[in-house]
């Protein structure tokens, strides 16, 4: 069989670049290697995590908050096994969804492992048996990422687990110690707290939420310990002794001294992740890699053997969803003639707890390191009415702008829907916007948005309720 483009991965890098290819006429092929169509996020990543989020945080409000509202409800009881098939159904919708787009694209599929045996050549060793080879002028490596382990913890995927089994497990866990404080360990370690779960995060560096703004991530923390997290931060989990009926971990201080042992019946590691190439024959084809196990590439997403490109969490870039969907749909106008591109500057990051933390553009530490001069403007849901009609006050937006030409450079919100609002900022910023043209720009009466344009009237201290 030959086709213009195959990609290799159908995760939401490789299916979504297999669908523009087709749009502009290229004849396109996919090679995915599990059973059902998406990848990391539709199968085991951000969709699961998002329906276990929203029905956690139903539980909780429905325990919490239902009553100061005059809305009495029986203490709600939970039937896990069913908030895990509302989680399995979802993804199973969206999963077919993505089958049912790689029909309509007229995109021809093959269940196997993908391997690429020359440039221009992929050899697949199909699932139901036999091999398939398959030519094609562009091949696309898109194969995402797999979870980093933690060396001498060996993860069974029931006591000790990664986000993989902490979205299955089969009992809320009495105590449950997260490795690691970044977004995937924060949203599953709420998850199992509001169903019940006592909950430890146990992370080596000395702040939540690396990468993120400091300011942001400190208010968070205060928020989520408030909500009963524990936090053991500039300390590392050296070991887990599974041989009893509760789980043994062992931590040291990060900075060295004394080791303490905490109990728990479910641990879960959330280190972060890594790119995931293996099998693909990139070694014998002398594809280039980074110190990292990433596929290098330049701008156009080429790698150093002409032919072979690559995209999403197998390349270097923030591990998200969105920034793989955006280089496969650069990636294919690129290979039809176009000019794709990707504007690595405004990529949007969600942490979809309650509440959202949500960012894009630099942070205050970033601006600091570059020397760059800048202005903050800052405004609390506190003051902002709609908040506080629906007593959803925490959390704060903060706009970060250029001294000199007032051009919005960062925007970080903490607050319910704060994923949502972030857009506002982001598409502000594609267009080169400034704290003006958003503290101009008219926002309905009464909206959380409305915190956003007090945030950017707030750069020149003119805010109105504040
Ligand atoms: C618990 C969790 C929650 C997350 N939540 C979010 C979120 O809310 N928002 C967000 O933006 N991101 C989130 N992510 C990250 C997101 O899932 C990834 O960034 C995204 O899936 C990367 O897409 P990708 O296309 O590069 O690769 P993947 O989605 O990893 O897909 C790669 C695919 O390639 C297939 N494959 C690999 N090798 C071969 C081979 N040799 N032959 C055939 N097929 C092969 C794999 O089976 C897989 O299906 C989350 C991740 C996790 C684990």
């Amino acid at each position: 069989m030959s086709y213009d483009l195959i990609v290799i991965g159908t995760g939401p890098g490789g299916y979504v670049c297999a669908i523009r290819a087709s749009q502009l006429g290229l004849r396109v092929a996919v090679v995915e290697k599990r059973a059902t169509f998406g990848g990391t996020c539709l199968n085991v990543g951000c969709i699961p995590s998002k329906a276990l989020l929203h029905a956690s945080e139903l539980f909780e409000e429905a325990g919490h908050s239902f009553a100061a509202m005059g809305i009495v409800v029986d203490k709600p009881k939970l039937d896990l096994p069913a908030l895990l098939g509302f989680k399995d159904k979802a993804v199973d919708g969206n999963t077919k969804g993505v089958a049912f787009l790689m029909k309509k694209n007229k995109i021809d599929t093959y269940h196997g492992t993908a391997t690429i045996a020359a440039p221009g050549k992929v050899e697949v060793a199909l699932a139901d048996g036999g091999a398939q080879t398959l030519e094609s002028t562009a091949i696309v490596i898109a194969t995402g990422s797999d979870v980093a382990r933690l060396p001498g913890i060996e993860i069974d995927e029931t006591r000790v687990v990664s986000s993989t089994g902490a979205i299955a497990l089969d009992k809320v866990p009495g105590k449950l110690i997260v490795v690691g404080a970044g977004v995937i360990g924060l949203e599953l370690g709420s998850v199992w707290r509001r169903l019940g779960a006592e909950v430890t995060v146990v992370e080596y560096l000395d702040r939540i939420l690396p990468g993120m703004d400091g300011e942001v991530a400190k208010s968070f923390q205060r928020i989520l310990e408030k909500q009963g997290i524990a936090f053991k931060l500039g300390a590392k989990v050296t070991g887990v002794d599974t041989s009893g009926a509760t789980l043994k971990a062992s931590i040291e201080p990060a900075a060295g001294g004394a080791a303490e042992t905490l109990e728990a019946d479910v641990v879960l590691v959330a280190i972060g992740r890594v790119a995931f190439t293996e099998g693909l024959g990139l070694e014998a084809l002398g594809v280039e890699k980074d110190k990292r196990g990433r596929v290098v590439t330049d701008h156009y997403f080429r790698t150093n053997v002409p032919g072979i490109f690559a995209i999403g969490d197998a390349i270097a870039g923030p591990m998200l969803a969105h920034k793989a969907e955006d280089e496969g749909v650069a990636l294919a106008e690129l290979l039809a003639g176009q000019a794709g591109h990707v504007n690595y500057d405004v990529i949007p990051g969600v942490v979809y707890t309650s509440p959202e933390v949500a960012s894009v553009g630099k942070t205050e530490e970033e601006l600091k390191a570059a020397g760059v001069d800048y202005k903050v403007g800052k405004f609390p849901f506190l003051a902002n009415g709609r908040a506080k009609a629906n007593d959803q006050t925490e959390g704060f937006v903060k706009i970060l702008a250029d001294a000199a030409t007032d051009k919005v450079l960062g925007a970080h919100i903490i607050g319910v829907e704060a994923g949502e609002m972030i857009h506002e900022c982001a598409v502000l910023m594609e267009f080169g916007g400034s704290s003006e043209d958003l503290a101009r720009t008219c926002h309905a009466h009464p909206t959380r948005s409305e915190a956003v344009k007090e945030a950017a009237m707030a750069v020149e201290k003119r805010a109105i309720h504040m």
